[in-house]
């Protein structure tokens, strides 16, 4: 186990990124990347690209980690100092009572709590029903708006979960938004064995962390429009569902059993031709793996495989348990395959389609 890989997992999943305010994330990817790359650049709309330069620059090969993570906006104040909220990206509402949040102003952090009516006042009918989002606030422990002003805080300010990264055992950990820091943790390694070995690199990669995925893949969008890569590849995680009452058949990827390829999800046809070399990528160079076919979300591929006149893309998913929740667990072996998978697959890449 690469010890950089977990130290920059913790580092990015402890970092504040919610979509729209990836500063943060940007900041600690570009200290990252910068060693192992030729060029780092970042568009107009925050996206990070690093590139590594081959000997040409075909077939290009674009590697994307998303930076955001799902959070929430601060959309009113009320009078008795408490802030109601919006929620940025998809975050299921029973998640949310009594999360720690912090909200981050203009000057700096500000903690708070997720508060809603007390359970013990609600009607029987009540307390069966989920507690909509729009019927809960954070409590910053203010007594009216102008002291939540004088915090800091105003209208359209981000708010993040809060949770620190720590290690259930030696191969899993726990920590927010590994969705997708863990694919921007990948992304580095990836960066770091190929700067090693640059002389043998064939084609350009480029090494990008993705904005606003979160919120409808909108990063991605031009990014891969201003590279135009023959290939790429999204790094992102894939829902596990080896929980108690899931049944295999709604999510059968699992920790511990390798990344997964994507074949189909809700954006995405992996082309068979790409599907094929990472499956054989895989294969020979004996890295365990799933395929995942069929699930509900989306990632940065999608969007990668309708730019301009299309671009054969893909997906290398980390098993993930409880994403888009303040507490994602994985496997560490999960994430190490992972990178070692999205570098074998970068080697057939240049063979296959040179
Ligand atoms: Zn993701």
């Amino acid at each position: 186990m690469s010890l950089s890989l977990v130290e920059n997992l913790e580092k990015l999943s402890n970092a504040y990124g919610v979509a729209g305010r990836e500063d943060e994330v940007r900041e600690l990817l570009r200290q990252m990347l910068s060693p192992h790359v030729d060029e780092v650049k970042e568009d107009k709309m925050g996206n990070l690209v690093g590139i590594i330069r081959g000997k040409s620059e075909h077939p290009k090969i674009m590697v994307a980690a998303h930076m955001d993570e799902v959070g929430l906006l601060v959309k009113n104040i009320t009078r008795e100092g408490f802030l109601q909220f919006a929620k940025i990206g998809g975050i299921d509402d029973r998640i949310l009572i009594a999360r720690e949040v912090v909200v981050l102003t203009d000057r700096g952090l500000v903690k708070g709590v997720i508060g809603s009516k007390p359970p013990h006042i609600l009607k029987e009918e009540e307390r069966k029903k989920v507690i909509e989002a729009s019927d809960l606030f954070i409590d910053v422990g203010a007594s009216s708006k102008e002291e939540v002003e004088q915090m800091g805080i105003k209208v359209g300010d981000f708010v993040a979960f809060d949770l620190k990264f720590w290690r259930l055992k030696e191969d899993v950990v726990v920590g927010k938004a590994f969705d997708d820091r863990a694919g921007c943790a990948a992304l580095v390694e990836v960066a770091k064995a190929l700067w090693e070995q640059k002389e043998k690199l064939r084609s350009t990669v480029y090494l990008v962390g993705t904005i606003q995925e979160e919120v409808g893949l909108r990063g991605a969008a031009t990014a891969t429009y201003s590279i135009y890569p023959d290939v790429g590849l999204a790094i992102d995680t894939a829902i596990a569902g080896d929980v108690p009452g899931v049944k295999e058949a709604e999510a059968p990827i699992k920790l511990g059993k390798g990344p997964a390829l994507t074949v189909a999800d809700a954006g995405l046809i992996t082309s068979p031709k790409l599907l094929r070399v990472l499956i054989e990528a895989a294969e020979e160079s004996k890295i365990p793996y799933q395929l995942e076919s069929g699930t509900a979300g989306t990632t940065d591929a999608a969007r990668m495989a309708i730019t301009r006149e299309g671009v054969l893309s893909s997906v290398i998913a980390i098993p993930t348990r409880y994403i888009h929740s303040p507490a994602s667990i994985l496997k560490l072996s999960d994430l190490e395959n992972a990178v070692r998978l999205t570098l074998a697959a970068i080697e057939k890449i240049q063979q296959k389609f040179a």
